[in-house]
């Protein structure tokens, strides 16, 4: 297709082009040609009268001679004709005595010089021979080849249309190959990308055959997508998974609790008490993570729309600490806050806030041991808010700081059951961030504590 094209923009207006050329000097040497024979017919027609050759027969041999030489000289064929159409005389001695009366002739004994050229290519003139009173007496009829420019014109065309032939065949090699060089790999990204839109992320182009530099760009950006369509294939495979246990876990639980005293007979009421209370905090826990999930899910949807509204910052952190203390009272942890600026406005969708800063204390509280200490801080620039939650916990190891902000993820799954967290807190707080457009750093210690980072900036241009 993309062949086709290629030759009928490039090769088509060539070969039109050229032949119009060719045409149009064509036309103009046979009408050259045409002026010149017409001249010299009337020169011997007007010699034909004047000499009265037509009349005279003593000039008989006079008059051949005349024709024989300027036919000889100009290279043509004359004949002369007298009024009745009969071949009075002919340079070529062929047709003399014969009657002639072709449309040439006709034409010209009707008093209009006449010149054609016929499809063989030979040019006919033809003029009429008048007496001296005007009368006309005959016709002088030449016959003649196109001259040598019209000729040279006509090969030179023939060369040119072969030339023309031969670039057309090279150009078509050439783009048979250059086609091949583009669309060769760009049927391989499209092979990969309706595999991918088929579900097989595991799809990658083999880059190294590119050799053209924009379409091993569109392979690597191709590359690129696949993985991270992959990685989020398999995000959305372990969520799911994910939420399956977790909501698998207080089934079981409350299974193994109502089975145990149903198979049991004559159950004291302190019993049932006791399983029913168990019972409840298992759906009070089933309860939490899918409040927690929904919440999640609803932020991913961005079905809670976000609106920002300026607000005094230092308060807010004030109200959520007040309603923390008693949690942190409990296992008499220090729980600080410390003022640094006296105001801090920022643009802020106050509910999603206190519940992303909320989870970073709660955490605190959560994996810090008792007798504890927790700081929070707060602090601005002309841009940003800057606030930390620092606790003397249990920290985290390294190599799981990458992974705590993931759905589900927990260090230490025994302890946290105990705690009671859903692994979903943080993912809270970390799509809460981005939707305030800023960021949140972890560093931490094992056995020492934890510092939770948080930058936003003070305006927000939505
Ligand atoms: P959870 O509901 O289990 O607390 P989060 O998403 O809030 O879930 O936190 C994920 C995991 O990160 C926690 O299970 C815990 O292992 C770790 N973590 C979070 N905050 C802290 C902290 N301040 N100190 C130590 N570990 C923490």
């Amino acid at each position: 297709m993309l062949l086709l094209t290629y030759m009928l923009v490039g090769v088509v207006p060539l070969v039109l082009f050229t032949n119009t050329i060719f045409r149009t000097m064509d036309e103009y040497f046979v009408q050259e040609r045409k002026k010149e024979l017409l001249s010299q017919a009337n020169i011997l027609s007007g010699k034909i009268s004047a000499s009265h050759y037509l009349y005279d027969n003593t000039k008989w041999s006079q008059f051949n001679e005349e024709i024989r030489q300027m036919s000889n000289k100009e290279n043509f064929r004359i004949i002369v004709i007298d009024s009745s159409g009969i071949v009075v005389n002919d340079s070529s001695r062929q047709d003399i005595g014969k009657t002639y009366l072709v449309q040439e002739v006709i034409e010209a004994l009707d008093n209009k010089d006449v010149s054609r050229q016929q499809e063989d290519g030979v040019i006919y003139v033809a003029v009429s021979i008048l007496d001296e009173h005007s009368n006309k007496i005959g016709v002088v009829l030449i016959s003649a080849l196109s001259n040598d420019m019209s000729a040279t014109v006509g090969e030179i065309r023939k060369q040119s249309n072969m030339l023309l032939a031969i670039i057309a065949i090279m150009v078509a090699i050439l783009m048979y190959f250059a086609t091949k060089f583009f669309t060769e790999p760009l049927k391989k990204v499209l092979g990969v990308i309706i595999k991918m839109s088929e579900g097989h992320f595991d799809q990658r182009i083999d880059i190294k055959g590119i050799r053209h530099n924009e379409i091993a760009d569109l392979a690597v950006a191709c590359n690129n997508m696949a993985e991270r369509l992959e990685q989020v294939d398999t995000s959305r495979q372990n969520f799911v998974s994910n939420v399956s246990h977790e909501l698998k876990t207080p089934l079981s639980s409350m299974k193994v609790l109502s089975e145990s005293i149903l198979l049991q007979e004559d159950v004291p009421k302190e019993m049932y008490v006791e399983f029913l209370e168990d019972i409840t905090s298992e759906v009070d826990r089933m309860t939490e993570i899918i409040n927690d999930l929904l919440t999640l899910v609803k932020l991913d949807q961005k079905e809670i729309p976000i609106t920002f509204v300026k607000a005094e910052l230092n308060q807010i952190i004030i109200d959520i600490i007040k309603r923390m203390k008693p949690l942190a009272n409990a296992k008499d942890i220090q729980l600080n806050y410390i003022l640094l600026k006296q105001e801090v406005f920022a643009d802020i969708d106050k509910t999603k806030f206190i519940l992303a800063i909320s989870n970073l204390v709660e955490n605190a509280i959560k994996y810090t041991a008792e007798y504890g200490k927790i700081t929070v801080t707060l602090d601005c620039d002309h841009q940003n808010l800057f606030l930390s939650v620092s606790d003397t916990g249990i920290g985290i190891a390294e190599e799981e700081i990458n992974k705590i902000f993931e759905r589900f993820y927990r260090v230490d799954k025994t302890r946290n059951r105990e705690t009671g967290g859903t692994g979903l807190g943080l993912s809270i707080t970390h799509s809460t961030i981005l939707m305030h457009n800023g960021s949140i750093k972890v560093t931490s210690k094992e056995k020492e504590g934890s510092t939770f980072l948080v930058r936003i900036p003070l305006r927000q241009t939505t």
